[in-house]
């Protein structure tokens, strides 16, 4: 295994860490400016540290968990990141400028697409990200660290977070706490909690469980079927949580959290795009007072699926704005590059022969 990285060390973690090394506490707010604020590239860069402590650090520790390789796109439109990890395999990061005003943000800023997995477990029939199956949990610096790659690479600073990248960020719970906690701290990167989405397929027991966490991060939910029928057809997770638990759940959200919950809803041509669906999307929208995305679906290579015609879309967006809902859909086809999260991975891999 390699060394852990300083990335992925809570002020906790790290405070005790200098206890046992005999170091003085007020070091622990020193290595964090170094790392979360000040950006470093190596550990021999904290020049306020005497050399004895670099050395003790450099011999336990990397500054971080991820290899860039690669970005696509250009500083105007939406850049994708490819990170090596320290076993080999690939995760992606996507930074979207003017992401419209789905989350709470306005429409100038700079949201982050973030991993929280290798793959996917949950096999959702349409995702690229289930397609090769499920590796292994991202730890906390590997997920905090997307956030600290783009805005280094970059030289931005990222506004708000989502977590859509490969993965079920909530089938991760105590890695992706320890990163929240890493994004959000004040001595680490700070980036307020109603500028971070999780996103989930509908883990009914982790819904309830991040319901009670102190922190108001926002909730997007998969929906992507209004009734059981649909939903089940290309969600496995809907056979162990049918939409009447998820409701259950949501409702309890709301119980314990202020902002409004977002349903993503990808439309697939033939399979979930029919005009009843929207009626009763907006019905659940409604009760449980949430706003819609509406998703084109991105054309994932070996899969059948297709988007329905933008007419359609719009139809369909019209039902739900008519029955009052709040309800986004974007038609521009960012396809390649903007959704369809991890096919940029899943190439690399197979050109790798990662993959089986
Ligand atoms: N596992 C979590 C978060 C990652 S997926 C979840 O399912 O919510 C992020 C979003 O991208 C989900 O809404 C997912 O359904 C959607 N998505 C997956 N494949 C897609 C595709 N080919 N086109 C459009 N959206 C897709
Ligand atoms: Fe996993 Fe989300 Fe893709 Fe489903 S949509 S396979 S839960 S990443």
């Amino acid at each position: 295994m390699p060394l852990p990285a300083l990335t992925g060390l809570t002020p906790d973690v790290l405070a005790a860490w200098l206890k046992d090394a005999g170091e003085p506490s007020f070091r622990a707010g020193q290595i964090l400016a170094w790392v979360w604020k000040k950006k470093v590239r190596s550990i021999d860069a904290m020049t306020n540290l005497p050399v004895a402590l670099r050395a003790k650090l450099t011999d336990s520790f990397r500054l971080t968990a991820l290899e860039h390789t690669h970005t696509r796109g250009s500083p105007d439109s939406t850049r994708k990141f490819l990170f090596r990890l320290h076993d080999g395999r690939y995760i992606e990061t996507v930074l979207i400028p003017a992401s419209p005003a789905l989350y709470g943000e306005r429409s100038d800023r700079r949201t982050l697409c973030v991993s929280s997995q290798v793959g996917c477990a949950f096999g959702c029939k349409f995702c690229a990200s289930g397609l090769a199956g499920f590796s292994r949990n991202l730890d906390a610096a590997e997920i905090a660290g997307q956030v600290l790659a783009a805005e280094q690479l970059t030289g931005e600073r990222v506004d708000s977070l989502v977590f859509m990248g490969m993965g079920e960020p909530l089938a991760n719970l105590t890695n992706l706490l320890d990163a929240i906690q890493l994004i959000t701290g004040e001595p680490t990167l700070h980036l307020g909690a109603r500028h971070l989405t999780v996103s989930t397929s509908g883990l009914v027991p982790q819904i309830r469980l991040l319901a009670d966490h102190p922190q108001q991060i926002r909730l997007a939910i998969s929906l992507h079927g209004a009734t059981d029928a649909v939903r089940q057809q290309i969600m496995p997770v809907h056979q162990k949580w049918p939409l009447a638990d998820l409701f259950n759940a949501l409702d309890f959200w709301n119980s314990k959290k202020s902002q409004q919950i977002t349903l993503e809803y990808i439309l697939i041509e033939g399979v979930n795009d029919a005009f009843e669906q929207a009626t009763l999307l907006a019905r659940h929208a409604r009760r449980i007072h949430a706003k819609v995305n509406l998703i084109p679906y991105n054309t994932v290579q070996g899969l059948e699926w297709q988007r329905p015609p933008d007419s359609h879309c719009r139809a369909f967006r019209d039902v739900l704005q008519h029955a009052g809902v709040t309800a986004t859909l974007r038609l521009e086809k960012g396809g390649d590059i903007d959704a369809a999260c991890g096919q940029l991975r899943l190439q690399q891999e197979s050109r790798e022969g990662l993959l089986p």
